[in-house]
């Protein structure tokens, strides 16, 4: 992996140059041809709004500087070929063939955002199918790490999807493409997802986090303001494995929609804090706390959009620390490595702390001043150990630039050589 000797003066375009580079040059071993093009997207971190996209409220995750990176040639037999540094197998289908049945494993990531382009290719006004497009081979690099809360998943669906918007001409906008990045995760994957994650790496920009209003799906960029303050996002991984997670999640769903239905609204996006009292009343004890955290949740993750637009990133630690609260007793989705990484933060200096994703597991962030970085990490590290803790991962994370073609390309069409 270039990156690792990256010096840290490197900009962001030059890293993005020196991965295009060799991505290249993997991509022609593996696929022995010259690749036409190299797309990319980003990984996210949700900065607050949990459980809240299946319940059609409001979400506000940033894109990191973490990405898949995608390269990729037209083939002329109208086979679809995908390959990635993360597996030996190179695994091939043709387009006339993608169906969410025929995807397994890995590949149906990529394959599955084919598969749903080409349907969404086939309607429309100008409809073209499977057999009226070319073929192409496709070699994945993702610095996003897996199963870390960052979004991997979302990061190689959004670059397949730009890639492939392009190399078909298909004209797709960005939101109408991470939208395609769910139905492929949802339907070949097979995994109920909202559409948070591909949102975020779709409509990211530096230094900003994306506001989702997930019922009538309009976004907004809202400055974060991290530079101008000396602030950084400190993601403390646990490490902690919420693979056995499907089942919390499951339940957590179930429990909000019981409380919809009994409530008589479509979703819990429909309620408000006025509502609390007459939903105690309904409720049962658990399912009321569970909507609670819905509910009031909607209300944190807008009033940090219109803070950070109003007074900057100092003024939302108070909402960052109370979702992690919410999350913690109402929604019960936390672990006690979470509760400690979030406990250690805000001791120690930062401006907000929380748990981040779907729970039982994975990641916390802080909201933290530059300067402190250092001993911050130092006091994490520490706690860890004393509650004998796996060691977490400490990184920064920088919000960054959503899906984009990157490097120097030809027409991809110039890839093709059968
Ligand atoms: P995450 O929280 O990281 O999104 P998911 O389980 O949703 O975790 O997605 C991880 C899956 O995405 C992996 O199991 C793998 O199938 C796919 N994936 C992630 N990174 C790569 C990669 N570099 N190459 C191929 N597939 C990948
Ligand atoms: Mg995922």
């Amino acid at each position: 992996d270039p990156q690792h000797d990256a010096p840290e003066t490197l900009t962001a375009q030059a890293v993005i140059a020196q991965t295009t580079a060799a991505l290249t040059a993997e991509f022609e071993l593996r696929h022995g041809r010259p690749a036409g093009g190299v797309w990319s997207a980003p990984g996210r971190v949700n900065l607050i709004g949990e459980h809240t996209d299946y319940n059609e409220g409001f979400v506000l995750p940033f894109a990191i500087d973490r990405r898949a990176y995608v390269a990729l040639a037209a083939r002329s037999d109208g086979l679809a070929r995908v390959s990635s540094t993360f597996s030996d197998d190179i695994v091939e289908c043709a387009l006339t063939e993608l169906s969410p049945e025929v995807l397994a494993g890995w590949s149906a990531y990529p394959l599955g955002v084919a598969w749903a382009l080409l349907a969404a290719a086939a309607e429309g006004e100008n409809p073209r199918t499977p057999d009226a497009l070319p073929g192409f081979s496709l070699h994945i690099h993702s610095e996003v790490p897996i199963g870390a809360g960052l979004s991997s998943s979302a990061a190689i669906e959004c670059a397949t999807a730009v890639a492939l918007n392009e190399f078909w001409q298909l004209g797709e906008a960005p939101a109408r493409l991470a939208r395609i990045g769910q139905i492929a995760e949802n339907q070949a994957v097979g995994a109920p997802t909202g559409i948070m994650d591909q949102s975020a790496s779709m409509l990211g920009h530096a230094d900003a986090a994306v506001f989702l209003d997930c019922r009538s799906m309009q976004t907004a960029t809202i400055p974060l303001g991290l530079a101008a303050n000396d602030f950084e996002i400190l993601v403390i991984d646990t490490k902690v494995s919420h693979d056995h997670a499907t089942g919390g999640y499951a339940d957590r769903r179930a429990s909000c929609e019981l409380a919809a239905a009994t409530m008589g609204v479509y979703s819990l996006r429909e309620l408000t804090p006025a509502d609390l009292p007459r939903m105690r009343e309904a409720l049962d004890e658990v399912t009321f706390r569970r909507a609670r955290h819905i509910v009031t949740e909607n209300e944190r993750v807008q009033e940090t959009a219109r803070l950070l637009r109003t007074e900057g990133p100092q003024a939302i630690g108070a909402l960052l620390d109370a979702s992690h609260v919410s999350m913690r007793d109402d929604f019960e989705i936390s672990v006690a490595e979470l509760n400690l990484a979030v406990e250690v933060s805000q001791r120690s200096g930062a401006i907000g702390a929380r748990m981040t994703g779907g729970g039982f597991g994975g990641s916390a962030l802080a909201l933290i001043p530059r300067a402190l970085r250092e001993s911050l990490e130092a006091d994490i590290l520490k706690a860890f150990r004393a509650e004998g803790f796996a060691r977490p991962d400490l990184f920064i994370v920088q919000p960054s630039e959503g899906a984009t073609m990157t490097g120097a390309h030809a027409s991809p069409g110039e890839g093709a050589s059968e």
